[in-house]
């Protein structure tokens, strides 16, 4: 099964991707951790797509598309993908159709969490991830037992530099403008599938996973 998790920054992407993949035993493509790693890791990669992180901007297509292209091309990906965060723009949508039939894969289902943009304002800027194993928490919304520890691997959290209150807007902005149209783009494919992201995570994820059980 392959799956495309998308929705605005901050609606619970990576927070449902967790429990989706561990559900349906998917394998979990993230292109911001990609992204993130390669800049924590200074690859030539990572230096040039930090600019654009920092200030809230995508990275550009070729970037991506070329780090995805080889990414599911890894014969790990047989088993099935949760591919999250990407695609952005529709550009970046059509890259993936060319480079899936390329490896004789489709797209099952694209699901679209939808959350209004106060509500992402107030859950991004409240983001604590784990530095060791990646998990994400809420200091409101979803803390962790101990303050600042996470649960899974007792790993420090921190906020992303990328989570306040200023680059948010941006991102905000950046999402309207160039992955809106996606919703259409995948509608008019029958691939669309929309889930209210503004419930508790349990709902979200009942949500999704019920969907899912009906395509597998
Ligand atoms: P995305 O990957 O879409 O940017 P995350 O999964 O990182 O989103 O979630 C953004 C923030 O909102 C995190 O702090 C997460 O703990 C919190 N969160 C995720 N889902 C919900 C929810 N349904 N209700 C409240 N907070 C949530
Ligand atoms: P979010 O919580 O905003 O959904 P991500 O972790 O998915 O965050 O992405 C963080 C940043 O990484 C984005 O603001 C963007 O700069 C870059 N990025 C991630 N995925 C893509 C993509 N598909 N295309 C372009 N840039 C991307
Ligand atoms: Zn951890």
């Amino acid at each position: 099964m392959l799956v495309v998790l998308m929705g605005p920054p901050g609606a619970g992407k990576g927070t449902q991707a967790e429990r989706i993949t561990k559900e349906f035993n998917l394998l979990h493509i993230s292109t911001g951790d990609i992204l993130r790693n390669a800049v924590k890791e200074e690859t030539a990669l990572g230096l040039q797509a930090k600019q654009y992180m920092d200030r809230g901007a995508l990275v550009p297509d070729e970037i991506v598309v070329g780090m995805i292209r080889e990414r599911l091309a890894r014969p790990d990906c047989a088993a099935g993908v949760l591919l999250d965060g990407f695609p952005r723009t529709v550009e970046q949508a059509e890259a993936l159709g060319q480079v899936l039939e390329s490896l004789q894969l489709k797209i099952d289902v694209v699901i679209n969490v939808d959350v209004e943009a106060e509500e992402l304002l107030s859950r991004l800027t409240g983001r604590r991830v784990c530095r060791n194993c990646g998990a994400t928490y809420h200091i409101k919304f979803n803390p962790p037992r101990v303050r600042n520890i996470c649960d899974h691997c007792s790993g420090e959290l921190y906020q992303r530099s990328d989570d306040t209150v200023e680059t948010v807007k941006e991102r905000l902005d950046v999402y309207s403008k160039q992955t809106l149209p996606l919703i259409e783009y995948y509608q008019r494919k029958n691939l669309y599938y929309a889930v209210d992201g503004a419930r508790s995570i349990d709902d979200v994820f009942a949500d999704i996973a019920a969907y899912l059980q009906g395509k597998q």
